[in-house]
């Protein structure tokens, strides 16, 4: 169905950002009778972002509700293991989970969004808005109007720098490194201890994890399968400045683009893995080409609506990605958003309600994050954190197998095995 405003016009929306929210949304207020166009500022189709996500129930089910092809989604996992130094298992979880990739994710929602209404090359600049319509201006000069805006642009979002400049992104104090290793590069004894697991060695303040993904082209097949090494480490404000420094001393802002990362910042990463991690970890490590890191940073805007403009996805909130669920996040804000603007009623009143109930949540989730983060900066004996709740339910080994990649506490009723 088509809603249209008192002229008959259908009613149209303009969305800024061509990645994993910019596309739910595309889709999904598509489906609930709007017209959508996305406007991404990168020239050329989005590809190899990141690397391992791990799914949730409430992500696949957006997906569905997309319209995606979910045949081959990604890798089926049911356990989670903890390692001590030695390599030796210290804990186990059973947990059925499909582990995926952002070039997946991003290929299948891609897929749903006709191609006359996707435009690269289209980098917003600014925004002019009345009562009832918002206008995007583009750097190339190309002015678009609509009923609402959809700021889908990430987490330096220029839409939210446009209409809420306060909100600024926090760095939490650690980064986390990150690489893929060809699962047949990886040495037998350690493809054996951990390869099809979500493994965790988690030392105090540090933790480094790994799960299996599909190889390239999304190969699904033993020995064709990549393996996603994570570390999150502490760095210091001046560490981090040196780091986000690159070889011919240029200093990047938030984050270091992966190839810029200098060759002595990763011989430091691998001397270290070899001092400090369990022989299987850091064995994948050796397998991984080009380690790169990224700084952690959260923020949460305290309203997803400025008048006709909407925020979603990493724009309205950054969780830390302890939870695992930013894609899952930035679907289910399109979902709302899109429920409550399909009724075909008053859009202000629409938004209002999408904020009410989708801001809480952003809330709720950024603390999660920064729940589980509290693990890389403080650190309480294991002997002591065992009579302390808060402690012993987070950063307990048993705890952070339990809520890592777990969307379990935005159910209203936690029940033991349904913890995705
Ligand atoms: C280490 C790590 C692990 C993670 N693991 C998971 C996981 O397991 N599961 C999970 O669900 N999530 C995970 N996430 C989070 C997830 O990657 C993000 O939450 C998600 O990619 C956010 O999508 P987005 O579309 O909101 O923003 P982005 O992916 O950042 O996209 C924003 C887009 O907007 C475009 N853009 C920006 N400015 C403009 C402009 N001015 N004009 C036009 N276009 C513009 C950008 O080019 C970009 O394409 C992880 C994140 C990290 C860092």
């Amino acid at each position: 169905m088509q809603y249209a405003d008192n002229s008959g016009r259908q009613r149209r929306a303009i969305i800024i950002g061509g990645s994993m929210a910019g596309l739910f949304a595309a889709t999904l207020l598509r489906k609930a009778g709007w017209r959508t166009d996305v406007y991404e500022r990168t020239e050329v189709e989005l590809f190899g972002r990141g690397a391992g996500i791990v799914t949730h129930d409430d992500l696949i089910q957006t997906l569905e509700h997309s319209g995606a092809d979910l045949n081959d989604l990604g890798v089926r996992i049911s356990e989670r293991i903890a390692i001590d130094q030695e390599g030796h298992v210290i804990e186990r979880l059973h947990y059925d989970q499909i582990v995926t990739s952002w070039d997946r994710l991003h290929q299948i929602m891609r897929a749903t969004v006709p191609a006359d209404s996707h435009h690269l090359g289209y980098n917003l600049v600014a925004i002019e808005q009345n009562l009832t319509s918002v206008t995007a201006v583009f750097e190339n000069g190309v002015r678009e109007t609509a009923d609402l805006l959809v700021g889908a642009d990430g987490f330096r979002s220029t839409v939210r720098g446009i209409v809420a400049p306060e909100v600024q992104p926090i760095y939490a104090g650690y980064v986390v490194w990150r690489g893929l290793a060809e699962e047949a590069d990886i040495p037998p004894e350690a493809h054996a201890a951990v390869f099809d697991k979500f493994a965790f060695f988690l030392p105090p303040n540090n933790k480094n994890i790994g799960y299996p993904i599909a190889g390239p082209n999304n190969d699904l097949r033993p020995g064709h399968r990549r393996f996603n090494w994570v570390w999150y480490r502490p760095v210091d404000a001046s560490q981090l400045d040196d780091m986000l420094t690159d070889s011919d001393g240029q200093r990047y802002d938030l984050s270091i683009p992966p190839p810029k990362v200098r060759a002595d910042v990763i011989e430091a990463l691998k001397a270290d893995a070899h001092r400090m991690l369990p022989p299987p970890m850091r064995e994948i490590l050796m397998c991984v080409e080009k380690p790169f890191f990224t700084p952690i940073y959260d923020h949460v805007s305290p309203s997803l609506v400025y008048g006709r403009v909407a925020l979603i996805g990493d724009a309205a909130a950054v969780c830390r990605p302890h939870i695992g669920m930013g894609i899952a996040k930035a679907g289910s804000d399109a979902e709302s958003l899109a429920q409550e603007l399909a009724e075909g009623g008053d859009i202000d009143a629409s938004l209002a309600r999408f904020n009410h109930v989708r801001q809480p949540i952003a809330v709720r989730s950024v603390q999660r994050g920064r729940d589980l983060g509290e693990y890389m900066l403080e650190h309480i004996d294991p002997s002591e954190g065992q009579n302390d709740p808060h402690w012993s339910e987070f950063h307990s080994v048993s705890g952070i197998l339990k809520h890592t990649a777990s969307s379990k506490f935005l159910r209203p009723t936690e029940s033991q095995g349904d913890d995705k």
